[in-house]
């Protein structure tokens, strides 16, 4: 039994890009796209977010002396190539999917219209948001806390490499303690690398719930709707 009804799943560019890293890898694609349809299958409604880490990051780039706007706007258009990939291996395993992008690019994307993507949700399309917010000095954790909150999202589902919220980084420290539930002002507080600042705050005045879990485990999308306890659970009050 679900608990949610409609979820907003986040990806980062990462996720597409498999051990190598960089680019775009057809297996990270398929396995990812394979959950996501099993999900799909029990009834809930899907959105995604998909970042553009795995080709182009706005903030290094600049740091490197490029412009800073006009780098985010590559990587806003990063995020684009990754939503074509993702729309590509859903329609290969008979999944309709829906591409909207906050950059307009009406050949290949759909603007972003809240009834019609509301439509779409109850119709049974998984949407793909890409282009982040369409603004520079944003994130794509930023864009998916802003359209959970546009399409009243049950969740954001932020898929990792790790299984949830450490209190340091557990590659670095082995003895670092998992949260199981933490607030949102405990993430803001410590720092933690759950999503960045804006994101986390706009979750938490939106009391939008956040799980953090790792989307390199087969079937542990499922587990977390399914309620396992399993991930991190990012809300309000620890106890509530
Ligand atoms: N970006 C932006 N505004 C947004 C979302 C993204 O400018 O609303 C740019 C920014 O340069 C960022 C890049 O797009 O570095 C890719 O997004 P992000 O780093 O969030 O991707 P992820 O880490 O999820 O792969």
């Amino acid at each position: 039994m679900s608990l949610y009804n409609r979820i907003l799943l986040k990806l980062s560019g990462e996720a597409l890009a498999g051990e190598q890293g960089f680019g775009i890898v057809p297996d990270a694609i398929q396995s990812i796209c394979l959950e996501v349809k099993n999900l799909k299958e029990t009834g809930i409604q899907i959105a995604v977010v998909i970042g553009g880490g795995n080709i182009f990051r706005g903030i290094s780039a600049s740091s490197q002396g490029m412009d800073r706007v006009t780098a985010d706007y590559m990587g806003m258009l990063a995020t684009v190539i990754n939503g074509l990939a993702l729309q590509d291996e859903f329609e290969k395993i008979d999944v309709s999917a829906r591409l909207i992008s906050s950059i307009p690019i009406v050949e290949i994307s759909e603007p972003f219209v809240l009834r019609r993507t509301i439509k779409y949700l109850a119709e049974g399309h998984i949407v793909i948001f890409a282009g982040g917010t369409g603004n520079p000095y944003f994130s794509t954790d930023t864009a998916a806390s802003l359209r959970a909150a546009q399409i009243k999202a049950d969740a954001i589902l932020k898929g990792t490499k790790v299984d949830g919220v450490y209190e340091s980084d557990p590659v670095c420290n082995p003895g670092a303690k998992k949260f199981d539930t933490i607030t949102y002002n405990e993430v803001l507080e410590r720092g933690l690398k759950v999503m960045d600042a804006t994101a986390i705050a706009m979750c938490r005045d939106n009391r939008i719930p956040i799980v953090v879990f790792n989307l390199k485990t087969d079937g542990e999308l499922m587990r977390v709707v399914n309620g396992e306890s399993v991930g991190t659970l990012v809300k309000e009050k620890v106890n509530g």
